[in-house]
């Protein structure tokens, strides 16, 4: 038995990335906002869950494990 914290499947990251979504979406609908100010909060709400499943050692393009990511690559 080792002692590290179980690491999520991409499955369960990707439930978590869409429940996140709808609250985002649902959240958005609500507020007063205009076009610019919307896609500013889904383009941070974005970038912090690309490093959330970097975090986790989950590429958020391609949804392999980092280690076995190319998009870096390509780039
Ligand atoms: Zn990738």
């Amino acid at each position: 038995m080792n002692s590290t914290v179980a690491k999520p499947t991409i499955f369960e990251l990707l439930t978590a990335y869409h429940q996140s979504l709808d609250n985002m979406k649902a959240w958005l609908e609500e507020a007063d906002l205009d076009e610019v100010a919307r896609m500013g909060i889904a383009d941070a709400w974005q970038a912090e869950m690309t490093a959330s499943f970097e975090a986790q050692g989950y590429c958020f393009a391609c949804n392999r494990e980092l280690d076995r990511c190319t998009c870096s690559d390509a780039l």
